[in-house]
């Protein structure tokens, strides 16, 4: 099934995202944990790509057990240390696994990135790729709070409705941690004629060591209320996990209460975590 025919339907949806293992040994761990996020029947389910593509097999073939188990899978593909040649054998594989949904993503550069080697420089080059090979369902990523690499948030946008342009039939966006910015943000696209659906991206947080990632890979805001838990919980595992889960709830019905019919959880390969979330939104989920 395509993303945009599910998150455009009446009924609210709630998906969840895993990560591909970094090495063969991993990869049963990793199963394992995407079957049974796939057990609680999520809207569908998005796997990772690995920095630099390293393991693209393992993104294309968690996704491929995903849809055998009956839930849609969203694969992830980057592009910027990718040739073009690369690019197509993925969307081969991808096709040939039945997978028709792809987050078309240009990847973090990072100090040792190779652009000589890339034959894309943004995730727009990427999106025309995969909409002249054809037949997939093709998303993109946005930040709420703008990206790192954009001068301002006016550029920000403008780079939004290019990709929009270039065949990007939806977003996914950057997690935040106050509605407000996310609200604004969807202000300023519409403002713009930028008018594809966008899928809130929802982190729980259920750690402190998580805010410290946070912060290294995204420009999110944390508002008071959100540090407050975190100072005085971080050190106790239990309960920093039940007030993460409580706040991302709390989120997520503010959402769907004011018209955001699409939430996307980062559920970090944690079961335990998607099923809490899911079981304490399950009515509005009927
Ligand atoms: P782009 O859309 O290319 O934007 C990058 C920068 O270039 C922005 O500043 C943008 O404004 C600017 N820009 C874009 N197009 C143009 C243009 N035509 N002209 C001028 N400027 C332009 N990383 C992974 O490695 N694997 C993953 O699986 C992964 N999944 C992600 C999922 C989501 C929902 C999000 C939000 C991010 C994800 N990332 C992932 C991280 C992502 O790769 C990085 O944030 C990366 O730095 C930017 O990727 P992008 O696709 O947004 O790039």
């Amino acid at each position: 099934m395509k993303i945009t025919d599910i998150i455009t339907a009446e009924k609210p949806s709630l998906s969840f995202e895993v990560f591909p293992p970094k090495t063969s040994d991993n990869f049963d761990t990793v199963e394992k944990a995407a079957l049974e996020i796939a057990d609680l029947k999520p809207s569908f389910m998005s796997v990772t790509y690995g920095a630099g593509g390293g393991t693209s097999k393992f993104t294309a073939d968690i996704a491929e057990h995903i849809l055998n188990r009956g839930v849609t899978p969203l694969a992830h593909l980057t592009c910027i240390s990718s040739t073009g040649e690369a690019v197509k054998n993925q969307l081969k594989l991808l096709k040939e696994k039945g997978i028709e949904n792809i987050l078309a993503l240009r990847g973090d550069i990072l100090p040792d990135t190779d652009l000589s080697k890339s034959d894309y420089r943004y995730a727009s080059d990427l999106t025309k790729e995969i909409a002249d090979f054809g037949g997939f369902c093709i998303g993109g990523a946005c930040y709420p709070e703008c990206h790192p690499d954009s001068p301002d948030s006016e550029s920000d946008i403008e780079s939004l409705k290019i990709k929009a342009e270039s065949g990007c039939q939806f977003f996914t966006t950057q997690m935040f941690f106050d509605n407000n910015i996310l609200y604004n943000f969807m202000y300023r696209l519409l403002r713009r004629g930028v008018d594809v659906p966008v899928i809130a991206g929802i982190m729980p947080v259920t750690n402190a060591a998580q805010i410290k990632r946070i912060c290294s890979i995204s420009k999110s805001a944390l508002p008071q209320r959100f540090l407050r838990i975190v100072d005085r919980y971080g050190d106790k595992p239990e309960v920093m996990k039940q007030a993460g889960i409580a706040y991302a709830t709390e989120q997520i019905i503010d959402l769907y209460a004011n018209g955001i019919n699409a939430v996307h959880i980062y559920s970090m390969n944690k079961p335990e975590v998607a099923s809490a979330i899911k079981n304490n939104i399950s009515e509005i989920l009927k």
